[in-house]
C-alpha cells in the first residue's frame, strides 16, 4: 500500500463527504462482498410518525393519552412519534411512575393505579396479552411497512398505533447500484419481521434479519463472517455500535449518534446513502491503484 495513494484517496473521500477514521477502511471496503444496513435511520429517514390507530377496548384519544404518559419517559424514536401525535391532538396526559424500558421489547410504567405496557408483538406475547382481536388489521399495516406499537392496560389490549418511517428517497437506487456491482445487500433491524420484509421488498433487498435484539446485530455480522463473507456494516444508532466495530468495515451515518460515529471506520458526513456508493467506487479505484 502506498501512503500517497491513501492520502489522495482520503482527500477525495473528504470532497465526497466521506470521513475516514481509520487508514485501513478503504482497503477493507474495496474487499467487501456484503453490505449490511440497519433499517431505522439508515435505510429510512428515521422520522417515524403515527399514521393509523386501531382501538381494541379504548377510544383513539384514550389510547394515545395513556401511551403518551408512558412514552414521554422513553427516548426511543417510536416513543417520540407517539408523544408528538398526542401533542398534535392537544391531549394532556397524566404522570406515569416506575417507568422501565425493556430493550428490544418495549416499555412499561404505572399510570394512576393501572399498569401500562407498550411495545412490539413479541412483548405482548411474552406478557400473555391476547392480540387476536386486532390481528387482521395489524397484518395489513405491516404489509404497508408500518410498525405496530401495542398498548395494554392491566394485561388487556387497549389498542394499537401504526408508525410509518419512510425510506430515504435514494435507498432503492443505491441498493440496486450496490447489487449491480456484485455486492450482496442485507438489512438488519429490531423491528418485527413482517414490517421489515415489506420495506425490504420495496427496496430490493432479499436478505433480512428482523427481530434482532439490540446486542445481537454484531452477532449477525459475525455469523456472516463465519460464512467467509467480508462485511461492511452501515448504521446510525447506539444499537449499531457493536456491529460497526465487529464488521470488516463499519460506516456510520454522520447525523447518527456519537456512539455509532465513534465505532465506525468511516463516516458519511451527509445523511445520504449515495455517499456509500461513492465510497465503494473510491475504495475500489484506490485499491486498484495500490496493487
Ligand atoms: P429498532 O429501533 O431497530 O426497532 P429496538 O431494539 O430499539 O430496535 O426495538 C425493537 C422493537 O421493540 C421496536 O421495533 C418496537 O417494536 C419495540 N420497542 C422498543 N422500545 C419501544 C418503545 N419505547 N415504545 C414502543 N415500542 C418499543
Ligand atoms: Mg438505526
Amino acid at each position: 500500500a502506498t501512503p500517497t495513494a491513501v492520502m489522495v484517496a482520503t482527500g477525495k473521500g473528504a470532497e465526497n463527504g466521506l470521513l475516514l477514521r481509520r487508514g485501513a477502511a478503504l482497503e477493507s471496503l474495496a474487499r467487501t462482498d456484503t453490505v449490511v444496513l440497519d433499517k431505522t435511520g439508515t435505510l429510512t429517514l428515521g422520522r417515524p410518525q403515527v399514521t393509523d390507530q386501531i382501538g381494541a377496548t379504548g377510544s383513539d384519544d384514550d389510547v394515545l393519552t395513556l401511551m403518551a404518559a408512558v412514552e414521554s419517559h422513553s427516548e426511543h424514536p417510536l416513543a417520540d412519534a407517539v408523544v408528538a401525535a398526542a401533542r398534535e391532538r392537544g391531549l394532556a396526559w397524566p404522570t406515569a411512575t416506575g417507568f422501565e424500558a425493556v430493550s428490544g421489547y418495549g416499555v412499561h410504567a404505572r399510570v394512576d393505579d393501572r399498569y401500562v405496557h407498550i411495545g412490539a408483538a413479541h412483548y405482548m406475547e411474552w406478557l400473555g396479552v391476547d392480540t387476536t382481536a386486532v390481528q387482521t388489521e395489524v397484518e395489513a399495516l405491516m404489509q404497508a411497512a408500518k410498525t405496530p406499537v401495542y398498548a395494554a392496560v392491566d394485561g388487556q389490549l387497549l389498542g394499537v398505533v401504526a408508525i410509518a418511517d419512510p425510506p430515504r428517497p435514494e435507498s432503492a437506487a443505491v441498493i440496486a447500484a450496490l447489487r449491480a456491482q456484485g455486492l450482496r445487500v442485507a438489512m438488519v433491524t429490531g423491528d418485527q419481521a413482517a414490517t421489515a420484509h415489506a420495506l425490504a421488498d420495496r427496496l430490493g433487498i432479499d436478505e433480512v434479519m428482523a427481530g434482532v435484539l439490540p446486542d445481537a446485530k454484531a452477532r449477525e455480522v459475525q455469523r456472516l463472517q463465519g460464512e467467509g463473507r467480508r462485511v461492511a456494516f452501515v448504521g446510525d444508532g447506539i444499537n449499531d455500535a457493536p456491529a460497526l466495530a465487529r464488521a470488516d468495515v463499519g460506516i456510520a451515518i454522520g447525523t447518527g449518534t456519537d456512539v455509532a460515529i465513534e465505532a465506525g471506520d468511516a463516516v458519511l458526513m451527509r445523511a445520504d446513502l449515495n455517499g456509500l456508493l461513492n465510497a465503494v467506487a473510491l475504495a475500489r479505484r484506490t485499491h486498484r491503484t495500490m496493487k
